[in-house]
């Protein structure tokens, strides 16, 4: 058996697509392991879908260019963890809060962001003490 990786795609729907059954087309056609993260949907007028998927490398980049020809943006380890960086003042509140790693302090003071690792709790949103972490979702 080949082996498989895991990959963080947030997909964008443009309106006429928020119907289409992109997760039931990667799991059967593409034979991919889908978990939702974060999703929101109106229906008619735009969605967003954070995705993890897991399979063959081969198999995630030929569901990629699906869903790309049906017209849906992808974007490849996307998050919906937004950070102001340049308003950071590396207080470290935020890495205490981060239980995966994927916050660190750089040497020179501000914080560094890994999507790959970031579960997309929001502990972090919480605990930032310049309020300069934000949910991409909650202004959608
Ligand atoms: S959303 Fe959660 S996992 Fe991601 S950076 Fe923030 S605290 Fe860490
Ligand atoms: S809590 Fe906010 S200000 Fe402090 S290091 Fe994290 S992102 Fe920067």
């Amino acid at each position: 058996m080949a082996a498989t990786k895991k990959t963080k795609l947030l997909l964008m729907f443009p309106k006429e697509l928020t119907g289409e059954p992109a997760t039931w087309v990667l799991v059967k056609e593409y034979d991919l392991k889908i978990n939702i993260l974060k999703a929101s949907i109106n229906y008619n007028i735009e969605g967003r879908l954070l995705l993890e998927v897991e399979g063959e490398p081969r198999k995630i980049n030929e569901g990629i260019a699906y869903l790309k020809r049906s017209g849906i943006k992808v974007e490849k380890n996307g998050t919906s963890t937004l950070i102001d960086t340049d308003r950071c003042i590396g207080c470290g509140m935020c890495v205490a809060a981060c239980e995966t790693g994927a916050l660190t302090l750089e040497p020179y003071g501000k914080v560094q962001f890994s999507a790959e690792k970031c579960l997309e709790c929001m502990l972090c949103v919480k605990a930032c003490s310049q309020r300069i972490i934000t949910n991409a979702f909650d202004r959608f």
